[in-house]
């Protein structure tokens, strides 16, 4: 008989794991996912730009579902018992529609967590009311939306709007490049002539320097771009509250149109009262290295979801897209060994760089080259670069045919470019 696999969750990490299975007959999949549609998550920030239209970045998984083979099952999941094997999802209701669903229970053999996590506000006050933090595609749209109406009332006034973006991370470096690209979509041709500026950017980082973490070169090559861009950046900066119209540090104020939270990243909060799981202080579940959540047999969980500290270091492995890639093709491969009670080899990571996406200011990146050196790139091989991540997940997803096609449709759409997408489609 066929092993039940069940995984929860359809982002960068569980949707590739699903797709992995098509055609294996000895595992059946249930892709489980509250949405009814798969949005690249490193994508997120072009969405909210709007210099990409959604349809190009969302794919139906009830589409994918039969693309690809598994059963695909909508909902909001609550609880996992490992005694029982079994996952609760949350009742669906529809009041003005008078539609209700009850809770639903799935059956597992395997079960893998793939939630994802959500952005943290550290407790500091207003950010819930006031901030928009990007962890899904509404929240995405809720920005773009308020962003249209700021650069409207910008040019209106003839005075511009203040974007502040909190935290100097990938997406908040990379969310400011783009919206600088969106703005020229508000000018007429004669006042882009005059280079009218209808948005003044400015990141704050808590660290003494841009982006921590991240190699002086790359530092260096993306300050001088946000320069370029007129970006303004300030360290040092630790926010302690976001009021609707502007965002304090102490006595400091920054006027604030528009906030963006970009802090640092925790577990989904289902995470911490789905089941018996070890989680850590960020909130995820504590895996050992095959991916396993540690007390809880079978099980395993991965991406964002997880705390996984390789062996020889001292912190746990990044919240990216190419670590949850890695994982999922791990667990493509040793999963159906392990089912069937076999021995496998560790989740070994291999870090493949750091690059970040500033739009027309090009791309910029480091990337390890043997086991101490770093290799800093930009312009177009960092370009290429960036983009291979996205080009294959679009393989790993779609398939090598339809994945082609989906690749050559973004590259030439005229849904994709300077021009905001106002309605997103
Ligand atoms: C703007 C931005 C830019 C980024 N750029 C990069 C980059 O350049 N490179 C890189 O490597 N990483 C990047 N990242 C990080 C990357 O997106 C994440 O690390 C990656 O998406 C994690 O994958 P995941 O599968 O663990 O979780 P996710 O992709 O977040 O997927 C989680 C899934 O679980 C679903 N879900 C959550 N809760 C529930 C629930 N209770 N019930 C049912 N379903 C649920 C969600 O709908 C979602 O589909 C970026 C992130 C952002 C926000």
């Amino acid at each position: 008989m066929a092993h039940r696999l069940l995984i929860l969750g359809g982002g960068a990490g569980g949707l590739e794991l699903a797709s992995q299975f098509a055609g294996h007959g000895d595992i059946e999949v249930t892709l489980v996912d509250r949405e009814a549609t798969h949005v690249w998550k490193p994508r997120l920030h072009e969405l909210a730009a709007g210099t990409v239209s959604t349809s190009l970045s969302e794919i139906s998984f009830y589409r994918l579902g039969h693309l690809r083979q598994f059963r695909f099952e909508q909902g909001s999941v609550e609880a996992l018992d490992p005694e029982r094997r079994t996952v609760r999802l949350a009742a669906l209701r529809d009041r003005a529609a008078g539609i209700e669903v009850p809770p639903r229970e799935i059956g597992y053999d395997g079960c893998v967590v793939a939630l994802g996590g959500v952005t943290a506000d550290f407790g500091v006050e207003g950010v819930t009311e006031n901030a928009v933090r990007l962890d899904g595609k509404e929240d995405a749209d809720a920005f773009r939306e308020r962003f249209v109406l700021a650069m409207i009332g910008a040019r209106e006034s003839g005075r511009p709007a203040d974007v502040v973006i909190v935290g100097s991370g990938a997406t908040g470096t990379e969310l400011a490049a783009h919206l600088r690209n969106s703005e020229r979509a508000f000018f007429d041709q004669n006042a882009r002539e005059r280079e009218t500026k209808l948005l003044d950017i400015t990141i704050l980082e808590a660290g003494d320097e841009l982006m921590p973490g991240a190699s002086d070169e790359l530092r260096r090559g993306l300050a001088a771009r946000l320069r370029e861009l007129d970006v303004k950046v300030v360290t040092n900066v630790r926010v302690s509250a976001v009021d609707r119209d502007e965002v304090r540090a102490g006595g400091e104020r920054w006027p604030a149109t528009l906030t963006v939270w970009a802090g640092g990243l925790t577990g989904s909060p289902v995470l911490g009262r789905l089941g018996p799981f070890q989680i850590d202080k960020r909130g995820r579940i504590v895996v050992d290295e095959t991916l396993a959540a540690e007390g809880v047999p079978h099980v395993w969980a991965m991406g964002d979801a997880t705390s996984l500290t390789p062996r020889g270091s001292d912190k746990p492995l990044p919240p990216t897209a190419q670590v949850a890639s890695q994982q999922a093709d791990y667990l493509a491969e040793v999963l159906p060994l392990t089912l069937k009670g076999e021995p496998v080899e560790p989740f070994r990571y291999r870090d493949r760089g750091k690059l970040v996406s500033l739009a027309r200011a090009g791309a910029v990146g480091s990337l390890p080259v043997g086991r101490k050196n770093k290799l800093e790139i930009d312009g177009v091989a960092a370009v290429a670069a960036y983009n291979a991540l996205q080009r294959q997940h679009q393989w790993r997803v779609l398939g090598p045919w339809r994945g082609t096609v989906a690749i050559a449709a973004d590259m030439v759409s005229p849904a994709k470019g300077p021009a905001l997408k106002l309605h997103g489609d």
